[in-house]
């Protein structure tokens, strides 16, 4: 059994299984059997347990919220956000389903074809722990759509609200063996990736996972979708409006407490204004409330784990010795629970270490540019490509230098991802994309049958 512990409290909820080979060859096995069965439904058929699903997970969001929360420290206005964007999530799928083509007729210069979408067959979905339900919901719902069957592995931090989760899909009225959950750590993950009856493993987690997953899906020649980590830049033109950009200053740059693959943790500030920017920063983070996750009121929380705060505190001595100004933070504001004080370094050069690895903590990293030419040449000298941000009150100058970002999305003056548009990386952040309308060819396969 592994413990489930209240990063806040350092309390243990709960317990979960740590579930061998054997338990996932069950479970792979359970779908491959609801394979045929579900498959053989059709695209709006399975939009029906879609809508279905997104019902009954609405009737426990707050059950689900809360409980997330109690295990990862999320602030809960924020889990509650994110929960509400979960059944949002699958209607959306429900909606791509309804509109699947599955059968074209090709006229060919031998005769004709049909050219057949199949789904790819049984997934393996791995979660990690700061987006449980979204980031299964991001997988999953494409995956039931296209009529495939699924196998979810959520993270040894966040699995008792999978749990819940079972139940909403029971309620749902999905088939027994459709959705399928293995509880457990690495070891546990890596059964399900080397598990030969899984044809496709959706994966979202750390770049070092992301690499060992790759390279055992190519031993299978297995399909892959990887969302990796990130160290994206939020460049403020020199024209930016800072009592504009305040209000997203928490939700584009330090969300979930920092924990978030896509937040800006690099500020490019135009030299001209550097000073300006430092302050507003160090201001507004300062001021947004740390404290217990389960208060409304609170936007900062504790880090996940034990781990997760060591290796921040580590980022943040190291940020020191390479010479960076901290300007706040850097401590433990509280004597019980794994919290951070929200942290700004400034005089970075994007040759420091807190500059180019991911942090995943509330730890922002501020860089001075001159031009334009130059912050976009910083922003891009990175092994990362995940998100980016560019604010200015000038939307099609900011639209410019968002286009010259190499990344996967980059937001213009918000902090806000749409759903339906595609969001993944490039370079170490990953491979493949999720959401957005072609997330479902992710789950099929194309088959050709040509006739005379
Ligand atoms: P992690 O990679 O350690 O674990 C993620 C999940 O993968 C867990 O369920 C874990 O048990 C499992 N796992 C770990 N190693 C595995 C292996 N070799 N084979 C199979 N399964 C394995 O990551 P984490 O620490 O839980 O999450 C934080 C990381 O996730 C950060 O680097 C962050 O940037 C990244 N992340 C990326 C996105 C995105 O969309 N790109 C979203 C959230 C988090």
């Amino acid at each position: 059994m592994i413990p489930v512990i209240n990063p806040a409290t350092e309390e243990v909820i709960g317990s979960i299984a740590d579930s061998d080979a054997a338990a996932v060859d069950a479970a792979v096995s359970a779908a491959e059997a609801a394979l045929g069965p579900w498959s053989a439904l059709s695209p709006p058929e399975r939009a029906g347990y879609l809508r279905a699903l997104a019902d009954e997970f609405e009737k426990r969001s707050d059950e689900i919220s809360e409980l997330v929360t109690r295990q990862n420290g999320t602030p809960i206005s924020i889990t509650r956000a994110m929960q509400s964007q979960v059944p949002v999530c699958y209607r959306y799928f429900a909606s791509l389903a309804e509109k699947l083509s599955v059968e074209e007729r090709v006229e060919t210069a031998s005769g004709d074809a049909i050219v057949l979408r199949e789904p790819v067959g049984v997934v393996g979905a791995i979660t990690p722990w700061n987006g449980p339900q979204p980031l299964i919901a991001w997988k999953l719902g494409p995956a039931l759509a296209a009529g495939c069957t699924a196998v979810i592995k959520p993270a040894p931090e966040t699995s008792l609200d999978a749990f819940v989760f079972e139940e909403i899909v029971a309620a749902a009225g999905i088939p027994s063996g459709v959705v399928n959950i293995v509880t457990g750590g690495r070891e546990t993950g890596a059964a399900l990736v080397a598990h030969p009856g899984v044809r496709k493993v959706a994966f979202t987690g750390s770049t070092a996972a992301g690499k060992a997953i790759a390279a055992e899906c190519a031993t299978q020649l297995k399909r892959v979708t990887l969302e990796l980590g990130g160290k994206s830049a939020g460049i403020l033109l020199d024209d930016v409006d800072l009592e504009a950009f305040r209000p997203l200053v928490l939700s584009a740059c330090a969300p979930n407490t920092g924990q978030t693959c896509r937040a800006l943790t690099r500020v490019l500030a135009p030299a001209s204004r550097y000073d300006e920017v430092v302050d507003m920063l160090a201001a507004t983070m300062s001021g947004i409330p740390q404290g217990d996750p389960l208060d409304p009121g609170v936007f900062f929380g504790p880090l996940v784990n034990a781990a997760q705060r060591d290796r921040v505190e580590s980022y943040i001595e190291l940020g020191r010795a390479e010479g960076a100004r901290r300007v706040i933070g850097g401590g433990r504001p509280f004597d019980r629970g794994y919290y951070v004080a929200p942290t700004i370094f400034a005089d970075v050069t994007n040759d420091m270490r807190i500059a180019r690895e991911e942090i995943f903590g509330p730890v922002l990293t501020v860089l001075r540019y001159r031009t334009e030419d130059e912050a976009v040449a910083i922003a891009n000298d990175s092994e990362y490509g995940l998100g980016g941000g560019v604010f200015s009150p000038d939307r099609d100058r900011a639209t410019a230098v968002a286009r010259r970002i190499v990344t996967g999305s980059v937001g213009v003056n918000t902090s806000t991802l749409p759903i339906e548009t595609p969001f993944g990386g490039v370079k170490n952040s990953g491979i493949g994309r999720e959401l957005g309308p072609q997330s479902v060819d992710a789950y099929l396969e194309y088959k050709t049958i040509f006739r005379a």
